[in-house]
């Protein structure tokens, strides 16, 4: 939660029971967002775009101005549109919770699928003035004809970016159809996507942007670190730094819902109390769940990034990335549910050797710094546990009830020798959990950080290029330095240009969404060349093996484009590993006859 120094609420110019209710709600001054959009509701007659990170208060930057201009009436004025069943119940929760000092209290309703339609047509039969809802069921409502929203004042979509991931966009459309023209619409999300500047521009007419930079959100409270682990590995990486962490209270993302659900599986197994949720966990389980998580009866989430939406827990301790997030956004997203409100918290990202290039450019673009961390040793946790152990036995004994076990023990004393009594029992109860062979293996993975990348890019000279023009454009729009920038080469219709692992990734995010006659302005150069290469070079996925290779990726190509003749290009500068090349091509060729090859062969090693 960023707020501002100096702006007070009352200086947004809150009503006095508005302000009586945010005291006892504990919002000592306004989030950044709010701050900003909390006037222009009260002051325009605007529609507002609002983004701004997860966790920063935007469900009050709109609840607050609908509860200071609504007055309770006998129809709909407000409909929130939400894309889970949990946020239509947590933004209701939320907006109510801000009118406690509010003399006139307004009605508000949350409509979800799940729920019985009873309970909901009860709620809406009476006097509602603001309805929370998911689009399918708001839509069903008003096929029904149980919910009327011809006279709105407010239309609003909530964590819009998601509703449109999940494909909610014709839905929105329908609802839109329905209601009153002359409402004001407005748009929160999180992120703010180009599709949704589309949707707006359909329905808003006019609005008025406020965006809040989610880079300044990727919170200094918490500490960033990722781990280089092999996929295989990832669950028992998980298990040790679960260990070595005493406190705890997390959310371990999760790509799948398969992953998702063994994790869970897995943690229970060994004895960690943990819970999975994800869009196929039903609806009464989701709330149970996320009720346990709440009252931290678990203390350990395992959750895909829609199941995890918008879900608002405080005091999160810890966030694992088990899988990577889809894009840096919803890596700010995540990494943003830990260090809220001054607390710090602990951001854990495990990265696979394939990933690496990933993190790299979350890094760029975030501005953060993401340390790289190094998995628990077996004897780091060991001594973790033993001193779980100590502590757990002290505080049995500072209690008395023991004692009601003082006939076995002495019993056991008497037969035995008190060392064999005592390792006996821990053996029992902890089975082999304190000892090192309860560890499974861990490989060491060491991603080369310090490679550069073959870039292909469709400029050329026909279109006026030159290396220098080039080096500048890529300067402009992508940051990269001209000194790292090597070995630019400009044809006719394209060119390429090598540049640091780190900076490809910037330069090729950047020009994601560009196209040039159908393929992409900027491209890894391996797109352009022979299959002979694939899978030998340049991308990621054989990163791991290759360490100590700098540079490679150009002289590659360089000598293919330097010779279109393949197949009679011996003399490539790229030293051991032409030689490599060409004893393979030499064995190739001669392997009809296997024998004479296999004779060969031990000729050499001779
Ligand atoms: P968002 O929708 O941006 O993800 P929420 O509206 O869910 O964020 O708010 C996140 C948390 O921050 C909630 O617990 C909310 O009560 C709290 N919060 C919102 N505004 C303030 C404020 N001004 N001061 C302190 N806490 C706030
Ligand atoms: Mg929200």
């Amino acid at each position: 939660m960023t707020t501002h120094e100096n702006i007070t609420f009352a200086e947004l110019g809150l009503s006095l029971q508005m302000l009586a209710s945010l005291e006892k709600k504990g919002f000592e001054k306004p989030s950044a967002i709010q701050e900003q959009v909390i006037p222009l509701l009260l002051n325009w007659d605007k529609n507002v775009i609002g983004q701004a990170a997860t966790g920063t208060g935007k469900t009050a930057a709109f609840g607050i101005p609908l509860l200071e201009t609504l007055l309770h009436e006998s129809h709909p004025q407000a409909l929130i549109m939400v894309p889970t069943r949990e946020l239509a119940i947590q933004v209701a929760e939320e907006i109510n919770s801000l009118q406690a000092d509010l003399k006139n209290k307004l009605s508000i309703v949350s409509i979800y699928g799940g729920q019985s339609y009873d309970i909901q047509l009860r709620a809406l039969k009476k006097w509602v003035d603001i309805v929370v809802g998911t689009p399918w069921r708001i839509i069903d409502h008003l096929h029904r004809k149980t919910l009327k929203l011809q006279e709105i004042s407010y239309m609003i979509l909530d964590e819009a970016d998601e509703m449109l991931n999940m494909g909610f966009v014709d839905d929105i459309e329908e609802i839109f159809k329905q209601t009153n023209e002359d409402k004001k619409v407005l748009l929160f999300s999180a992120t703010m996507p180009k599709v949704i500047l589309n949707v707006a521009k359909k329905y808003m007419g006019d609005y008025q942007l406020v965006s809040v930079q989610t880079t300044q959100m990727t919170t200094t409270q918490t500490t960033q670190i990722y781990f280089e682990v092999r996929e295989s590995d990832k669950f028992e990486a998980l298990c040790r730094i679960i260990d070595i962490e005493s406190d705890f209270y997390w959310i371990v993302f999760c790509k799948t819902k398969l992953d998702c659900d063994f994790v869970t599986t897995k943690l229970n197994e060994r004895g960690y109390q943990a819970q999975g949720l994800h869009g196929d966990v039903q609806q009464k389980q989701r709330e149970r769940i996320l009720k346990s998580f709440k009252d931290r009866k678990v203390k350990i989430l395992v959750a895909t990034d829609v199941a995890a939406r918008g879900i608002d827990v405080n005091d999160i301790s810890h966030v694992i990335n088990y899988s990577l997030p889809q894009d840096t956004e919803s890596y700010v997203h995540r990494v943003g549910r830990t260090g809220r409100a001054g607390k710090t918290g602990k951001a854990i990202t495990f990265v696979t050797p394939q990933e690496y290039r990933k993190i790299v450019l979350i890094q760029k673009v975030t501005k953060t710094d993401i340390q790289k961390g190094s998995i628990p040793s077996t004897d780091e946790i060991m001594q973790a546990r033993r001193l779980k152990l100590k502590a757990d036995i002290d505080s049995v004994l500072a209690g008395q009830k023991y004692q009601q076990y003082s006939e076995v023990a002495n019993y056991l004393l008497e037969n035995f020798t008190p060392e064999a009594v005592v390792a006996a029992l821990l053996k029992l109860n902890y089975q082999d959990g304190l000892t090192p062979d309860s560890f499974k293996q861990i490989n060491e993975v060491s991603i080369d950080t310090t490679g550069t990348s073959r870039l292909f890019i469709a400029l050329g000279r026909k279109g006026g290029y030159t290396p220098r023009s080039l080096v500048d454009f890529i300067q402009t729009e992508a940051g990269v330095s001209p000194r790292d920038i090597d070995d630019v080469r400009v044809m006719e219709d394209f060119s390429f240009v090598t540049v640091p692992f780190a900076d490809a990734e910037v330069i090729l995010h950047v020009f994601a969404k560009q196209n040039k006659g159908g393929r992409s302005l900027v491209s890894k150069a391996k797109d352009k060349t022979p299959q002979l290469r694939a899978g030998r070079d340049s991308d990621g996925g054989s990163r791991g093996g290759y360490s100590s290779r700098g540079g490679r990726d150009g002289r590659w190509d360089r000598s293919f484009w330097a010779s279109r003749a393949w197949g009679s290009q011996r003399s490539f500068s790229g030293g051991n590993r032409s030689d490599d090349r060409g004893f393979r091509r030499e064995d190739k060729a001669s392997s009809y006859g296997r024998g004479e090859n296999a004779k060969r062969g031990q000729g050499r090693r001779r």
